[in-house]
């Protein structure tokens, strides 16, 4: 485990953080509902001392605390200011600060400036821009601090404080960034009341509340934590650190099911009378989802092929068009997205890209790392991996920036359900993943099981591994499928031709995943028989089980769907979809041989 920039970064900060006691906040609001008064609020509550700056309010008092006109006034030694105000200010308040010798500049969220940086730096200060330090001292308290955000920090040491930050050898915290370690560390470390090592299900409706205070304040939004299961949990927020850690991603929320992560990913970001542009070649359920059951919220989705990708390029010049939607390599037939393509032609315009990455798996595609700007998961599949809970994460790479491109007025406007509170002023770029839990949960409701996200993070455990497994296996009975003389088609993609060859070395460097379609020379009789005649692999609608799956989409997963959406979606009546499992191939490759002489 090397030392990297990030950590270099968070031990600068945790430093900053654990030495500071005293700090003066310019631009201090006694307004509640102001990020200042948030962030000084919670600050207070960590054993802050918080000097309030700001002539309006001189005299007055804020949260119990004098204000002052300007930093000269304030009689006390001051470590640090925390500067509320534009950045054409910084440079001002940065000379005043270095006169009342302080140690650190701190330029909230939001707010940049160069050139008090370099006057702050020059001077021998501590700068900081663009931050806030309520949410890093939230982060780097611990791997259980905020619901659903990445702390990138694992630890095998209970958590027994809170506070002052952690994220340094002594403080029981390291950072890996190796898919394997994070499958099985990110997000859970030994429970700080009874050491267990394994997470707990916190199997509650509740929580309770320290006093009255404390409830307001989690209800305001001004301190992260938890009020109630169908907002967020302390498992379900595990399982979500651990997948969003998997994408390298800032933050994640999960959901009841993958169809549930979609409607979350989605809600945010669209009004009635907009647009969704989505490949032609989803998974059927999200087809039906997409262009039947969404237009009750009068949303319309516009299907196109994404590896056209000038049609993809017309298709989101409609200013009505707020998203673009693909799946990294395709249910059933393996189809790879040019993911980083599909994110130039969506940021052109202003939308964010949001990638269905269920059948590659972090393991195989991080879909972030080329652009996508949210992630889906039916963690149902792969993720669980052993056929036992249904379940759906939505990861934030927390790139886009709301409040440029088109209108996105949920995260950008007040929030007249949240006592007229912006997210995106207040919460900055964790402003999506709050607004999952603090309004798309509160109100729809699609909440993931405590027991299915315990289900869950043991299964990512293992992933790694899975994988690596699944597709060995999955190579073998490819071959065997394609040399045999009643198959006529089979879609693993190792099979497809050179310009295919061009995507998946580009993104999927480890293989193809293990979900594949093979198609019989025969028609819809043949096919039905044939899944019929498995002794060993299961006939039923689910992929990335450890047990070797099979199925007919054109009479089930893609039934409700018709002729020419069939036809889109590259379904034909003689075609067999396979998930390969984990079983000796031996055995399957017979038990098809099997099904194949019937
Ligand atoms: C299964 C699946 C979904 C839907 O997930 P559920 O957990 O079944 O709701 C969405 N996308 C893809 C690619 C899937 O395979």
């Amino acid at each position: 485990m090397t030392l990297t920039e990030d950590m270099e970064n968070d031990l600068f900060i945790a430093d900053i953080l654990s030495k500071s006691k005293t700090i003066a906040m310019v631009g201090a609001s006694q307004n509640w509902k102001r990020p200042s008064n948030f962030v000084m609020k919670y600050l207070q509550k960590h054993g802050y001392k918080v000097i309030p700056v700001n002539p309006r309010n001189a005299g007055e008092y804020i949260l119990g605390e004098l204000c002052y006109s300007s930093l000269q006034d304030i009689p006390i030694k001051v470590d640090m200011v925390n500067i509320f105000r534009g950045s054409e200010y910084c440079p001002s308040i940065t000379k005043e600060a270095i006169k009342i010798g302080v140690n650190t500049i701190w330029m909230q969220l939001g707010i940049n400036s160069e050139a008090a940086s370099k006057l702050g730096k020059k001077n021998g200060k501590n700068v900081i821009m663009d931050k806030c330090p309520k949410m890093e001292h939230s982060r780097l308290s611990g791997a259980l601090g905020l619901a659903g955000f990445n702390s990138n920090l694992i630890s095998s040491k209970r958590n027994v404080s809170n506070s002052p930050p952690l994220a340094n050898r002594n403080g029981g915290v390291v950072r890996s960034n190796e898919l394997e370690t994070l499958a099985i560390h990110a997000g859970t470390r030994p429970d700080s009341a009874a050491g267990s090592r394994s997470m707990p299900i916190y199997q509650t409706t509740s929580y309770v509340f320290d006093d009255t205070d404390h409830a307001a304040s989690l209800f305001n939004l001004q301190e992260p934590g938890n009020i109630y299961s169908r907002l967020s949990n302390p498992t379900i927020s595990a399982l979500e650190q651990r997948i969003a850690a998997l994408d390298n991603g800032l933050g994640a929320c999960c959901a009841s099911s993958g169809h549930a992560a979609q409607l979350l990913a989605l809600f945010p970001l669209m009004e009635p009378q907009k647009k969704i542009v989505a490949s032609s070649k989803l998974y059927g359920g999200s087809i039906t989802q997409f262009t039947k059951t969404f237009k009750n919220f009068s949303w319309e989705a516009d299907l196109v092929d994404v590896s056209n990708l000038d049609a993809v390029r017309l298709a989101v010049k409609d200013p009505k068009v707020k998203v673009l939607f693909a799946e990294s390599l395709a249910n059933p037939d393996g189809n790879i997205s040019d993911v980083s393509a599909l994110a130039e032609i969506a940021h052109e315009v202003g939308i964010p890209l949001v990638i269905d990455n269920t059948m590659a798996t972090q393991i195989l595609c991080q879909p972030g790392k080329y652009g996508a700007d949210l992630i889906v998961y039916s963690t149902t599949k792969f993720l669980s991996g052993h056929g036992n809970a249904i379940g759906g994460a939505v990861v934030d790479m927390g790139n886009f920036e709301w409040d440029k491109g088109r209108d996105f007025s949920k995260l950008t406007k007040p929030d007249t359900s949240y006592h007229d509170i912006n997210f995106y002023e207040t919460f900055g770029n964790h402003a999506f993943i709050n607004y999952c839990h603090a309004c798309v949960m509160r109100d729809l409701g699609t909440t993931m099981a405590p027991l299915n996200a315990y289900l869950t993070l043991i299964g990512l455990e293992t992933l790694p591994l899975r994988m690596k497994q699944h597709m060995k296996n999955a190579e073998i009975v490819a071959k065997f499928l394609i040399a045999h003389p009643r198959v006529s088609h089979v879609s693993w993609p190792g099979f497809k031709e050179n310009s295919y060859n061009q995507l998946a070395k580009k993104y999927f460097e480890d293989g193809f995943g293990s979900v594949f379609t093979f198609s019989l020379k025969e028609g819809y009789d043949a096919a039905v028989k044939l899944v019929e005649s498995c002794n060993l692999i299961s006939h039923l609608a689910n992929v990335g089980d450890t047990k070797t799956l099979i199925v007919h989409p054109a009479s089930t997963t893609h039934r409700q769907l018709n002729k020419e959406q069939k036809q889109k979606s590259g379904i034909s009546d003689a075609m067999i979809r396979l998930s390969i499992g984990l079983e000796n191939h031996k055995d399957i490759v017979e038990d098809l041989k099997g099904a194949l002489e019937i």
